[in-house]
């Protein structure tokens, strides 16, 4: 099973333009290969082998400085691309379909290009990206690739650069048959709750953290730019951000480890973090329980357990009534979910999880009745 992580890259400037160098030397390879082949297909109806381009692109490399800079995996990678387009062209004709000659690309039309063999030119490993002629690229790694990776495609979307790695996931696990589902709950009081009621609290050393580096934030900004006071307490800062963040990312995977170990089906609110953010006072207490990350580790695991995993919209989970449906508007201080309708009282976020994981189940409900039964 292959599957594809991209991730966001942070070249320098003298990075961009190499980069820039590097995506245009490839188009320029493209459209000469298409040339050669258009030429002697018009003059002699004659088909280039992609064998034949990639013998002539060795020698061409000695006489063209820019080709020479190329990886030579991945500039056959790029003649490998053409040839694609003109094998699905003779396709077309062969069908009678509209042929559709294959096109030379304008500037903006040509996105990418590839390392088809890991580590040939290009590797990914611990939030940086070393690629050949070009050096060490910061990434943003925002969740691990699993796997191992087979091939490195870099890629320009508006402006920005991507790299997206294709990796060898292994088999696709059994799907797990218990009847074991839970529905959670994105909390502000807890870290989560589930629909069962259980309920893990938020992780509070961030709050103690928080207390050190008001401290330590203070103190950088007392002392003066450039001095190597400064410099010890940023780099204090930044000690003690590190350790939140890898204490946090511990406490993720600990309960993702659980929920995956004890459910066959998992459903989630899918986080709009932009939503609930509005209310700033809420903020902090949102970034400290860092619900995205967790969101991504707890996919991650379940993916590779053979659990399904289903992010539902959360609008109107927590109004809704899970015994009956109606709707009951409760300002976000009311911690009790009460129905006038069907006398339900449960806590405000319990309901919530009920709604969450009945909404999963009702949009995963083909799966999970094979699953089920
Ligand atoms: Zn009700």
């Amino acid at each position: 099973m292959i599957k594809a992580f991209k991730y966001r890259l942070y070249p320098n400037t003298a990075q961009v333009r190499e980069l820039e160098i590097m995506l245009e030397t490839h188009r320029r390879l493209y459209n000469e290969c298409l040339a050669q082949r258009k030429e002697r297909y018009e003059t002699a109806q004659e088909s280039v082998k992609y064998t034949q381009q990639s013998a002539w692109f060795k020698s061409a490399r000695g006489a063209n400085d820019w080709y020479a800079r190329l990886n030579f995996s991945s500039a056959q990678a790029t003649m490998r691309r053409l040839d694609k387009a003109f094998q699905a062209f003779f396709r077309r004709i062969k069908t009678g379909d509209k042929p559709g000659y294959p096109r030379f690309k304008a500037r903006g039309r040509f996105d990418s290009w590839t390392y088809p063999a890991h580590g040939d030119g290009a590797r990914l490993l611990d939030g940086k990206l070393r690629l050949q002629h070009i050096g060490v690229v910061r990434v943003r790694q925002h969740r691990p690739a699993q796997g191992t990776i087979k091939t490195v495609q870099i890629k320009i979307e508006a402006g920005k650069w991507f790299v997206i790695a294709s990796c060898e996931i292994g088999d696709a696990p059994p799907p797990r048959t218990e009847d074991t589902a839970v529905g959670i709950d994105i909390g502000l009081e807890h870290f989560l709750s589930t629909d069962q009621g259980e309920q893990v609290d938020n992780p509070r050393y961030q709050k103690e953290a928080l207390r050190r580096l008001r401290v330590v934030g203070r103190a950088v900004s007392r002392k003066k730019k450039g001095s190597r006071n400064r410099g010890k307490a940023v780099s204090k800062l930044r000690s003690i951000h590190a350790r939140v963040s890898n204490k946090r990312r511990d406490h993720h995977h600990k309960v993702a480890r659980d929920f995956v170990s004890r459910y066959a089906f998992i459903a989630a609110e899918s986080l709009t973090v932009k939503n609930m953010v509005r209310n700033r006072r809420l903020s902090r207490s949102i970034s400290d329980a860092g619900w995205s990350q967790f969101l991504n580790i707890l996919r991650a695991k379940a993916e590779s357990a053979g659990s399904v995993f289903v992010e539902v919209p959360p609008q109107g989970t927590s109004q809704a009534c899970s015994g009956c449906g109606a709707v009951v508007r409760k300002a976000l201080s009311v911690r009790q979910h009460r129905c006038p309708e069907c006398g339900l009282s449960l806590q405000r976020d319990v309901n919530a999880a009920r709604n969450i994981l009945a909404r999963g189940q009702a949009r995963m409900e083909p799966v999970w009745l094979n699953v089920a039964h």
